[in-house]
């Protein structure tokens, strides 16, 4: 009562104004992970409920909620991880109704597989945005804060709900499926080669122009709330004049799958090819990828084993697609009807 007097008293005199007054702001969970957003040269990284106290202009914005859920450089990252992230995710959307949106702190060196694992997995329509810098917060112009701060802004937008994950980096908001770190120094490192960035974070507002249209978050159907491990996925990189002992070599190795990344249009070396049918005998898929970054793999070589295309989508992110698919199929006219969709 007291207070809605003084709320009253202050509205006259036009001191607080109405709008302020009644609505209150949207609710953001920033999970922090680490990296270098959250370090310091030469000290510890910065812990979560730190990291966030640093940068008080998200108040202007959200009420915030910090979670750390880990402190660690993304290089540091496993598919445990990504499995613990993404069902904590789902749990806090299904427990929170008021939650408008999901910000995660990283690293920038695995940033875009992080993100790409959730864009399949999260089971919810609204936006998880992942931030990170590629400066640490004691260096001159540190890019932390002001990605924090649009990274909060995207996740509380109106167009943000319905888009799958989101990064947002030096103003631009991307796709988690088709964006990936493309400088190891400059802050411009997020980009892709084939599909632009879906938004700009203005100062006046942030801007969605685009959408991406493969199936993600509530349209697709992976579901880890059970997967106890994710199956064993390795990469083999094909290079001129590979001695196809050494593949076979590699192919001794525990595997459910295998990602090999190789030349343009899935051209591969002679060691490659006759080392990758003794691997192929063993039943495990192998998805073909191209080591070059424009354009998709339209028509690949008659591969003298079975194998997968992964026309568009590079060795990475291709490895945590075949993660995915196996959790659902071992055949491998599935697998690529998985990798055609997705
Ligand atoms: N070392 C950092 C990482 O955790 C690099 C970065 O965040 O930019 O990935």
């Amino acid at each position: 009562m007291k207070t809605a007097i003084v709320l009253v008293l202050l509205l006259c005199a036009g001191l607080v104004n109405a709008k302020d007054a009644v609505e209150s702001k949207p609710q953001v969970l920033i999970l922090t992970t680490g990296g270098t957003i959250a370090s310091r040269t030469d000290a510890p990284l910065i812990r979560g409920p730190e990291l966030v106290q640093a940068v008080p202009g998200l108040l202007d914005y959200a009420e915030i909620q910090v979670e750390e859920f880990s402190v660690i450089g993304s290089s540091k990252v496993t598919p445990d991880h990504w499995l613990r992230l993404a069902r904590r995710i789902n749990e806090i959307y299904a427990s929170n109704d008021h939650l408008a949106g999901i910000v995660i702190t990283h690293g920038t060196d695995t940033l875009e597989e992080t993100a790409y694992f959730l864009n399949l997995t999260v089971q919810s329509n609204r936006p998880v945005v992942l931030v990170g810098s590629m400066r640490s917060s004691n260096e001159v112009s540190a890019d932390g804060p002001a990605n924090l701060i649009n990274a909060v802004r995207v996740a509380i937008s109106d167009e943000a709900p319905g888009q799958g994950v989101l990064l947002a980096m030096n103003e631009d908001i991307s796709a988690a499926r088709d964006v990936w770190k493309t400088d190891n120094r400059r802050v411009h490192t997020f980009g892709g080669a084939n599909v632009g960035h879906l938004g700009a974070v203005d100062p006046d507002g942030v801007r969605f122009y685009h959408r991406s249209l493969q199936p993600h978050t509530t349209a697709s159907e992976f579901d880890v709330s059970a997967v106890a491990s994710l199956p064993t996925v390795l990469v083999l990189s094909d290079f001129t004049g590979l001695d196809a002992a050494v593949v076979r070599h590699f192919g001794e190795l525990p595997m459910d799958g295998l990602v090999v990344r190789t030349f343009a249009g899935g051209r591969m070396s002679a060691g490659m090819l006759a080392g990758l049918a003794s691997i192929s005998e063993r039943g495990i898929p192998i998805v073909v990828t191209s080591r070059v970054p424009k354009g998709r793999i339209v028509s690949p070589p008659d591969y003298p084993f079975s194998a997968i295309v992964s026309r568009g989508q590079q060795d990475n992110k291709a490895r945590i697609l075949l993660m995915l698919a196996l959790t659902r199929t071992s055949e491998p006219q599935k697998i690529q009807g998985i990798f055609d969709l997705y």
